[in-house]
């Protein structure tokens, strides 16, 4: 998830990624450790409370503001030393002032911190928002003489010059106060918008254990009645898919999945309609005609109309193979309920799993005693720290926002190449899916690379073994696996480029493509040991889970495409010709054949809409890169490091500091296209 209103900064990758960080250390003050410029000390050291935490954020703005004075106050000649140096200067610590207010306001457990970060958010987005339509800036930029200066620098300055002009820097002054008015907007609305998310944590009650029955022994044991002999459920992760996939009563799987669908209505109806509202005129005054056609012309897929024709794409080939799909849910239904005429939505995940354990001979359950949470975590680690030769080093005693937050340092042989953050279980207050957040971007020689992995995950509780269903495990993979990208190519020269600020609809490649690895017996059979009787994985256990997955990838991927096309859809547009209800209800149908659910609002908690807006797209855009960079790796051995070597070197390691499509190609050798991902979807794999 990533914040969309402004082109340079990401904030966090969602099921994927977000964040930036804060420090206390700039480097400057960091110097204590003399020996070590490198490897200023970790951004939360200190364990700040907010006000110290304002401190060092401004600290972090002054010193952009700092940085901007010098590189505005250059006479003569414009050169990479006296200018584009003192840029990435401003970058980075506006950046880091950024990051970090964003992490705290998603995750810190006290809600005074919390709100005092998102004013910190508010003031350094105004920052760098200002700083993209700052005209001298600009002018000196275009200045400078890059002829002789390496491949990546190059581009780097290159890459500046359009997202400045894409801002709007061009324009006249008055319409630059307008477009920063409508930024600083943005930044406001869109926070409305994901607190709205957050705190509309719904519950419903049932009467007793018996509306439990199906569920794992371990959850009924978790969810005991209250005073009143309620069961409180929440739509919360460990909660809401326990029971959508395994609870026998109907009622109760469509009583919670109604709240879990009208998570932040109806208050954000109106914030969604502002935030389309306000995009529409900035992409008018930018000189596009929609908000889609602005947000689309520097990302790969290059147009709205070709995102558009992307998702024509994948609904066309998944929407015979849907309906096939839709129809072995609705026999299998009927084997309970002979009148049966349709399959409801809070019943898929529940005849998927049936339909799967008798068919495909798959429980989930069964596999889920082999994904304990700490082996899972461990097993994760040791696998990638072995394809990429890498050591992670746990930091004791590191100073974190939680203490359940665990910290690590990624060292290469002796070289501290950077640290991340693992907050994985959920908490009140907290950002409740789950992203990669920035803290801070790597930049060679001034800051390593610092992240978080913020999830949701069973465990961390006192006699809770934590099992973990196999989709946490792939979700686990899929954050680290933006991890290992944004640390990997966080060693370069410049912030802006650094890690995951790549183009924005590969960002998700390299970490779906990680996702590869949970399926994978050998890889499995390191870490997935049973949690009572400690015997690895069975073979055969893997087999089935792999073709049971198979079954309803159609269905599965025509929802994709059906988000993709509700994002797309309320920003190709003008804002009058978009009432959010209708444009859901209305394309629905013609993705999925699954019949809607009344009076249920999904646009209000898609918090995508803010963080991609238009472009949600890019998760099967990525997928289909994903697919195919996977099909170059030895599946007999994918602990081996060669390919990943190569990976590595190709994709990973140089960041933004090239077009996605070229990382690629040097990679495969060729163009990627689509052969890997249709054979995938039809079930060939
Ligand atoms: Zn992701």
């Amino acid at each position: 998830m990533t914040q969309p209103n402004r082109r340079r900064l990401v904030l966090a990758l969602l099921i994927s990624t977000l964040s930036i960080s804060i420090v206390f250390s700039s480097p400057a003050i960091a110097a204590e450790s003399p020996g070590a410029p490198e490897s200023p000390a970790p951004f939360f050291t200190g364990a700040p409370d907010a006000a110290a935490f304002q401190v060092g954020a401004e600290a972090e703005l002054q010193a952009a503001r700092d940085a901007l004075s010098r590189m505005l106050a250059v006479t003569g000649k414009r050169t990479i030393e006296n200018t584009l140096i003192p840029y990435n200067e401003i970058m980075l610590h506006a950046d880091n002032a950024a990051y970090g207010s964003h992490l705290m306001e998603s995750v810190h457990p006290d809600s005074t911190f919390r709100a005092r970060a998102e004013e910190l958010t508010q003031r350094a987005s105004k920052f760098l928002d200002d700083l993209s339509l700052n005209r001298p800036v600009y002018d000196a930029l275009v200045e400078i003489d890059t002829k002789k200066a390496d491949p990546p620098t190059r581009y780097f300055v290159t890459k500046t010059l359009q997202d400045f002009r894409l801002s709007g820097v061009d324009k006249d002054e008055a319409t630059r106060k307008m477009i920063s008015t409508l930024l600083e907007d943005l930044t406001k609305t869109g926070q409305d918008f994901s607190r709205n998310i957050r705190s509309d944590s719904r519950t419903i009650q049932v009467d007793g254990v018996a509306d439990l029955a199906g569920l794992p022994e371990d959850f009924i044991k978790s969810h005991a009645p209250g005073a009143n002999g309620k069961i409180t459920l929440s739509i919360e992760n460990p909660d809401y898919f326990p029971i959508i996939r395994y609870a026998q009563n109907s009622e109760v799987r469509r009583r919670l999945m109604y709240e879990d669908l009208n998570r932040g209505y109806p208050a954000n109806m109106a914030v969604l309609d502002s935030l389309i509202a306000k995009r529409y005129r900035l992409a008018r005054i930018l000189g596009y005609p929609t908000w889609a056609d602005y947000v689309t012309v520097d990302k790969m897929i290059g147009s709205s109309k070709n995102a558009s024709d992307f998702i024509d794409r994948l609904r066309e080939t998944t929407f015979r193979r849907a309906q096939d799909e839709y129809a072995l849910y609705l026999k299998r239904k009927r084997e309970d309920d002979p009148a049966a005429t349709q399959v409801g939505k809070w019943e898929m995940a529940y005849y998927g799993r049936l339909i799967r354990k008798r068919d495909y001979d798959f429980d989930p359950q069964e596999a889920r005693a082999y994904f304990r949470f700490d082996l899972v975590k461990q097993g994760l680690l040791d696998v990638t720290s072995k394809m990429f030769g890498l050591t992670y080093k746990r930091m004791e005693n590191a100073a974190v926002w939680d203490p359940s937050v665990d910290a690590y340092e990624v060292f290469e042989g002796s070289k501290l190449l950077g640290r991340f953050y693992l907050d994985l279980h959920p908490r009140a207050g907290k950002f409740n899916h789950a992203a990669k957040f920035t803290i801070r971007q790597g930049v060679a020689g001034v800051q390593v690379p610092e992240h978080a992995l913020v999830c949701n995950f069973p465990g961390g509780k006192a006699g809770d073994p934590g099992l973990m269903e196999h989709s946490d495990v792939e979700t686990f993979f899929h954050e680290f696996g933006h991890l290992i990208h944004a640390i990997l190519g966080g060693q370069g020269q410049w912030e802006p480029v650094s890690g995951t600020a790549t183009q924005r609809d590969f960002v998700e490649a390299p970490s779906q493509m990680l996702e590869e690895w949970v399926w994978d017996p050998k890889v499995l059979q390191t870490f997935a040991r049973h949690y009572q009787t400690e015997q690895p994985i069975p073979l055969p256990l893997v087999d089935k889970m792999k073709r049971a997955d198979a079954f309803g990838r159609a269905l599965n991927t025509a929802t994709q495409a059906y988000y993709a096309a509700i994002s797309l859809n309320i920003y190709n547009t003008t804002p009058d010709r978009v009432n959010t209800d209708a444009v859901v209800a209305d394309l629905e149908p013609k993705f999925t054949p699954v019949p809607r659910m009344d009076s249920t609002h999904m646009q209000t908690s898609f918090g995508h809409l803010d963080g991609y807006s238009a472009v949600y797209y890019t998760y099967m855009w990525s997928l289909v890169i994903a697919k195919d960079m996977f099909s170059r790796f030895n599946r007999e051995n994918l602990l081996d490091p060669t390919v990943a070597r190569e990976y590595r070197d190709y994709v990973l390691a140089p960041g933004g500091s090239k077009p996605a499509r070229e990382l690629v190609k040097g990679f495969l050798k060729r163009d990627y296209d689509f052969k890997a991902f249709d054979s995938w979807l039809a079930g060939k794999d």
